[in-house]
């Protein structure tokens, strides 16, 4: 069989690793120079600079599965995170990893004691759940799962929203309860973490599993039709069956899916990349905002996670907005000489990342089916059939090339 992929992002790669490895064979056409979609690095000036502040959880199942962590050399954030509030630094340790922060966590001014046994009784209840219960639960939106756990308005606006608006981009906490006890239950059982040299990669591993001419970069597909594609320059290629594995509004325009319109709504973030002559502190914990002023949401010292970040004696500093910022870098400049000084204007600004499209949004109880057959024949995959995240995309891209073969297999 031969079946076509459009798109190199980490769900294209993940279907087309699996049907390599049942034999079949495969071309993946990509519009971009490299692969990985939104999960690419660059290097500007000497500074690795990813597509947007992105970590791994390294507990992801499906990235467990298909990469091999030694060879990306990952580096970890400290579990646990630092705050910005009331004009000072705090350090919200997890003590079930680092006992010996329990008492700087204790003492943080982010909520009351009751709401740090509330935090113990939410880890209880997610990590004494199998990942599949996680997923079956009741939908809510997450404010009101933190809600339900009994949290004060305090620990939720010092800690909770800017940790899960981070991470869901959703500052509103209006994201799937599912999808936010998942997260919690990758970030309590594994680490936060970065290849060593860049989010890019990851991508880049995946591709090396790929026989040589399977991928075809800088081709860019106009048109897709259950046995043909159209590309941008006119000329066409038929396979026994497609697979778009592009985000889901370019799909949208590939096709005349009529299921997609419907999923093509999105979270924006908008990140700003730092060159300093040096980090403004030298612990690998991610800084989150709260002090309850717009507009960052968390600071990360890369090259304080992994060296290879920066040069010699630089750092490489990102500072990220779960929304479209459009007075970036201004606003976020001016709040980072409020937090460490006038350090901030030796720093130079390597990049402006106004990321419109970065997570797809999800309905509430949205059944994450990883793949869509849709009635004139595509086949598709993309976080955006499954949660918007690493594993998700991964995830989708597995399970769309096993309903490919199956169909495929059942018409010989
Ligand atoms: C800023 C940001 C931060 C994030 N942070 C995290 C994080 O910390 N942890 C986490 O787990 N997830 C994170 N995510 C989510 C994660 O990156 C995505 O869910 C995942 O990468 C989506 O992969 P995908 O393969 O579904 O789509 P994409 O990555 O969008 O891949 C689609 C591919 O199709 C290609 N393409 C598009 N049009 C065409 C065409 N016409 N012809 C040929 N090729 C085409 C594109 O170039 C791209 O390579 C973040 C995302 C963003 C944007």
């Amino acid at each position: 069989m031969h079946i076509h992929i459009v798109g190199a992002g980490l769900a294209g790669l993940a279907a087309a690793i699996e049907l390599e490895a049942q034999g079949h064979s495969v071309n993946v056409f990509e519009s971009a120079s490299q692969p990985g979609g939104r999960v690419a690095s660059r290097i500007i000036d000497g500074h690795i600079v990813d597509a947007g502040f992105q970590i791994l959880l390294t507990d992801y199942p499906e990235a467990k599965r298909l990469l091999d962590y030694d060879a990306l050399e990952l580096c970890n954030f400290t579990p646990g995170s630092m705050l910005y509030k009331n004009d000072k630094f705090h350090t919200i340790g997890d003590p079930f990893r680092n006992p010996k922060d329990l008492f700087k966590t204790l003492l943080a001014p982010v909520g009351s004691l009751r709401d740090k046994t509330k935090l113990l009784a939410m880890r209880r209840n997610i990590l004494g759940a199998s990942l599949d219960d996680l997923w079956v639960r009741d939908d809510l939106p997450t404010e009101k799962l933190f809600e339900n756990y009994g949290f004060s308005d305090k620990i939720v606006t010092n800690f909770l929203q800017p940790l899960f608006a981070g991470i869901t981009l959703d500052p509103t906490l209006q994201t799937s309860s599912r999808f936010t006890e998942f997260t919690f239950a990758m970030l309590a059982k594994g680490s936060s973490a970065v290849p060593a040299q860049g989010m890019g990669q990851i991508a880049t591993q995946l591709s090396q599993k790929l026989s040589p001419e399977t991928l075809k970069l800088g081709s860019e597909v106009a048109k897709v039709t259950s046995s043909a594609l159209t590309f941008a320059d006119g000329t066409t290629q038929k396979a026994d069956a497609t697979l778009v594995a592009t985000d889901v509004s370019t799909a949208s325009k590939l096709t005349d899916a009529k299921e997609l319109p419907d999923l093509a709504r999105w979270h924006a973030t908008t990140s700003v990349w730092f060159s300093a002559p040096e980090p403004p502190f030298t612990k690998p914990y991610l800084l989150l905002n709260a002090s309850g002023k717009a507009p960052i949401n968390s600071v990360a010292i890369m090259s304080n996670i992994s060296q290879r970040y920066a040069p010699t004696d630089k750092a490489t500093i990102v500072a990220s907005v779960p929304s479209s910022v459009e007075q970036a870098p201004t606003a976020i400049t001016n709040q980072l000489v409020d937090w460490f000084g006038p350090q901030v204007e030796k720093w130079e600004v390597l990049d402006v990342q106004h990321i419109r499209k970065a997570h797809p949004l999800q309905k509430l109880g949205y059944k994450r089916p990883g793949y869509l057959h849709s009635n004139n024949g595509v086949w598709f995959c993309g976080d955006y059939l499954a949660e918007p995240s690493i594993n998700g995309a991964l995830r989708s891209g597995r399970i769309a090339a096993k309903k490919i073969l199956n169909a495929l297999s059942s018409l010989t």
